[in-house]
């Protein structure tokens, strides 16, 4: 393609702006997984989501209205910095809504905001961190850095791995971290995984709403950082079949009950409250209501079985965690290792409130 990408852009987004602030609308799309943007111009730097204006787009191209009343609406939820763009420019979180104003079909962040604002769960004070795996692919559709039509040798040396021949796309990880601490997002960390090219990023201690907030802030610059290294990005979570372990996004969690000395009481009888309602978040943790999980939780590669509700301590093959050091401490937190790579993490985190807080049966 063109040259595009060996002109020095510094040239441009160096440049005086004139007082005026770029404000790039970020909002997820008709696939509940991939993400979509556009900038306005506006007059002055916005401090919060609310002093930017809704805005609306074509939703019908987008796979989230029909063609008649195709108008969809953004409504500002959550605002970062920009690192593409710099300055004061503005990246913003949006949610969307039809034209009769109800949810548009992928805004789960409704119900989620419904659920973290209840009393009870507001004063719980539920934490989430989620690990994001993720997979790195060529634009010719391979896996980045894998023999073309071929494959790498075993899995077993790549998880958190180091050298040329046990790390594909690191620049694109190394980018992404600093992009999200500039950006504002609340990124933990990051680790190579088991199967080469594949990749994961924590987000959190989030509370409530932030959690989603800020996970789909953090997927917005990961797909947008490998823009810039023409690399693609999936959140598939078994994109290679056979012997190579697929991607998920553990969700660690906490109350504020759990983080207390003693706490592990809470833990022990939030996990009994999840083992009756295993379908539920079964249909909760992926896109399409477990179809995408089928392919991925199959009792092998560090998984459980789809089909089967287990716990365990330092357990990696059971649907929750405890891990060890909690289990030493006696308080801390769970890790539900269910959800899906391509998760709605404002599902996931609505779904974790509502059984284990709200005691919805
Ligand atoms: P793993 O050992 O499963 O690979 P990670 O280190 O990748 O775990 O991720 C652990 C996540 O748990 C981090 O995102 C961290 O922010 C989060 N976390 C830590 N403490 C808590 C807590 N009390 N409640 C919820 N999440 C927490
Ligand atoms: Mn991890
Ligand atoms: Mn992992
Ligand atoms: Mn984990």
């Amino acid at each position: 393609m063109a040259h595009l990408r060996s002109v020095n852009m510094d040239r441009f987004l160096t440049l005086d702006q004139g007082g005026r602030v770029q404000v790039m609308y970020v909002w997820i799309d008709g696939s509940d997984e991939t993400m979509r943007c556009k900038t306005r111009t506006l007059e002055k730097e916005p401090e919060k989501p609310s002093d930017c204006p809704e805005w609306t787009f074509d939703g019908s191209s987008t796979g989230q209205s029909e063609g008649r009343n195709s108008d969809v609406y953004l409504r500002p939820a959550a605002l970062f910095r920009d690192p593409f763009r710099g300055g004061n420019n503005k990246l913003l979180l949006c949610d969307t809504y039809n034209f009769d104003m109800t949810p548009n079909a992928t805004n789960h962040r409704v119900a989620c905001l419904d659920a973290m604002t209840k009393p009870k769960v507001r004063d719980a004070h539920p934490w989430f961190g989620i690990e994001q795996e993720y997979t790195l692919f060529d634009t010719d559709g391979s896996v980045l850095g894998w023999p073309k039509g071929g494959f790498p040798g075993p899995q077993g040396p790549y998880y958190c791995g180091v050298g040329a021949a046990r790390t594909f796309g690191r620049e694109v990880v190394e980018a992404h971290y600093r992009a999200c601490l500039y950006a504002g997002v609340k990124i933990a960390g990051t680790n190579a995984e088991v199967m080469p090219a594949q990749w994961e990023f924590q987000v959190g201690p989030s509370e409530g709403i932030d959690m989603g907030d800020h996970l789909w802030m953090a997927r917005f610059l990961l797909y947008r950082v490998a823009e810039e290294f023409n690399v693609v990005v999936s959140l598939d979570p078994k994109p290679m079949s056979g012997d190579w372990n697929g991607a998920g996004a553990h969700c660690n969690y906490s109350t504020a009950e759990m983080r207390e000395a003693g706490g592990i009481n809470h833990i022990e009888s939030a996990i009994e409250k999840l083992r009756k309602r295993h379908p539920y978040h079964i249909s909760m943790y992926d896109p399409r209501g477990g179809k995408d999980n089928e392919r991925r939780l199959t009792g092998r590669h560090e998984t459980s079985d789809i089909h089967t509700f287990s716990s365990g301590v330092a357990h990696r093959g059971a649907s929750i965690r405890i891990p060890r050091h909690i289990a030493a401490d006696k308080c801390g937190y769970l890790e539900d290792r269910r959800p899906s790579s391509n998760c709605d993490p404002y599902q996931v985190t609505e779904a974790m409130v509502r059984t284990t807080i709200l005691d919805e049966q």
